[in-house]
């Protein structure tokens, strides 16, 4: 194998114009799986979500789960597709140990839903349209793992372990058309794509889309035109890749390396490659099958799949709103730029903030307090914001105690503290930690009087007329009052003691 230097990127992007395909699988949180009753529980001990049907038995008859048709119907309609009025299932023949029937039951010619698409929205607030050729059904393999080997491959490795409780879990498979035009954007396109994608199904309620844990993973096709060419060039297609970050980098490689082959007069040949996270290149994987190498053939023991008209207007009259649609609302409410809502987003706040707001804080200081003082404690300790032990209404709280001047920012932060404790909630942290700002005259008082005695130059110079040398003495108070006092006021009374004005 003779390692390619890369071309720059820049240089890339003068002489070809990319073209990337994405095809995302997403896992569906049904209950069971799409051809039998096995559960679908996460971490359930190896081998014991299995029956007949799933281990491809002889003799052993599927069932198609109406509640992964159903959502297979809602996803296709949030994408903008057609939804198909007769379809079916077909056998995708291969061997694969984790892969018990020999064939994986998926959709071929007659997919649930096509020609749709999705608009997705750029970093500076530009919507980009990425054309959907279909979504369908289909179902997950097992799970091998392979020991002794290096990196958990395969090669090298003594003996491999098969997990089949994964089998038959219901996907959806989701085909982007070719996506042409995006020029130096298409990684960034790509990476907009997948997290606008996950949002839309997180939305719809039909999968948690945690692409850490397999739930959504993706596969990269991309290649690379000259400039002013229609035709496509061969593709490389990039195999799993299992983070929103990976994505971006692995059509970014891609572009650089299939410039470089193709500007030393080299072909791409069309095969599947592996994206390594370390250092973020890609190598060879398999010369890719052709589509006829599958033997695909209609699903003889499973009945068409037909949904009726009345139903698919039904589901689609119940969509939510969908996620762009609502962060461009949203983003009006709060009167903030496309990229500051890329920041809510990206810290998953959105719907905390907007509950914060439902209890009653203004948005700029919910937005101020989750993705401030609240993502930064999440950020130290490596969760998520919506896992932190405060709620919306606790947060409304405390921004309602610092608008109504009972607590300062530096109080408000200790208060919060507090509630991520365990201490209770801000009222209780307030009142057992002794958080209320200083600002009954008695106590403020006595704080402002010991300021003037023990700095008499400074209180001099304001009784003659140096009004801006009150800041020192604000600062006594503060000092002296551990940050609990209401500065501003404090300030009035150092300059009415010391008969000055402003
Ligand atoms: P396969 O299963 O063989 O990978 P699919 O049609 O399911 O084929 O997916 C191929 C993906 O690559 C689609 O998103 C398609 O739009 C895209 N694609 C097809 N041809 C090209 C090409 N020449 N360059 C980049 N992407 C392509
Ligand atoms: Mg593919
Ligand atoms: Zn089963």
């Amino acid at each position: 194998m003779t390692v390619t230097e890369l071309v720059s990127y820049e240089d890339a992007l003068t002489s070809y114009d990319p073209v990337m395909g994405l095809e995302v699988h997403v896992e569906l949180g049904t209950k069971t799986k799409m051809f039998c009753g096995c559960a679908t529980t996460l971490g359930a001990e190896p081998n014991t979500q299995t029956c007949p049907t799933c281990l491809g038995l002889p003799g052993a008859l599927p069932v198609v789960n109406a509640v992964g048709v159903e959502s297979a119907v809602r996803i296709g309609l949030a994408l903008n597709c057609e939804i198909a009025e007769w379809c079916r299932f077909a056998r995708k023949n291969y061997f694969y140990p984790d892969m018990p029937k020999n064939f994986q039951t998926s959709q071929y010619d007659e997919p649930i839903a096509f020609h749709g698409y999705l608009d997705v929205e750029l970093a500076d607030g530009e919507v980009f349209r990425v054309g959907i050729e279909r979504a369908h059904m289909e179902e997950d393999t097992g799970k091998s793992t392979h020991i002794g080997g290096a990196a958990g491959r395969i090669h090298g490795a003594s003996h491999s372990l098969l997990d089949y409780n994964r089998a038959g879990i219901p996907l959806i498979e989701i085909v982007t058309k070719p996506i042409t035009g995006a020029g130096a954007r298409a990684p960034e396109v790509a990476r907009a794509y997948v997290a606008e994608l996950r949002e839309l199904i997180r939305s719809l309620g039909v999968s948690e889309a945690r692409m850490e844990m397999g739930q959504l993973r993706c596969d990269v096709n991309v290649s690379l035109r000259p400039h002013g060419r229609e035709a496509f060039g061969t593709r490389s297609e990039t195999k799993n890749v299992n983070s929103l970050r990976s994505v971006e980098r692995s059509v970014r490689f891609e572009i650089q390396r299939h410039a470089a082959v193709l500007g030393d007069g080299g072909t791409i040949v069309q095969e599947t490659r592996h994206f390594h996270e370390d250092n973020g290149t890609t190598t060879s994987g398999r010369v890719k099958e052709e589509a006829e190498d599958y033997r695909y053939f209609p699903e003889p023991d499973l009945v068409p799949v037909a949904p009726e008209r009345a139903w698919v207007e039904e589901l689609r009259s119940e969509l939510p709103e969908l996620p762009l649609a609502r962060r461009t609302r949203l983003r009006e409410e709060w009167g903030i730029s496309a990229h500051e809502m890329q920041s809510a987003l990206n810290a998953g706040a959105i719907d905390l903030v907007v509950a914060t707001i439902a209890e009653g804080a203004d948005p700029a200081a919910a937005r101020k307090w989750w993705l401030g003082e609240l993502a930064r404690r999440a950020n130290e300790q490596a969760t998520e914001l919506a896992a932190l032990p405060i709620t919306p209404a606790q947060v409304a709280r405390v921004a309602a105690l610092v608008a109504e001047g009972s607590l300062n920012d530096k109080l408000a932060r200790q208060t919060i503290e507090g509630v991520l404790a365990g201490e209770g909630g801000p009222d209780e942290v307030v009142e057992k930690r002794g958080l209320r700002i200083v600002s009954d005259e008695g106590a403020l008082g006595q704080a402002v009087d010991d300021a003037i005695a023990g700095n008499p130059a400074i209180a001099d110079k304001i009784r003659g007329g140096k009004v801006a040398a009150a800041g020192a003495l604000v600062g006594a108070v503060m000092k002296a009052t551990r940050g609990q006092a209401d500065a501003a006021r404090a300030r009035q009374l150092i300059l009415e003691r010391l008969g000055a004005a402003e």
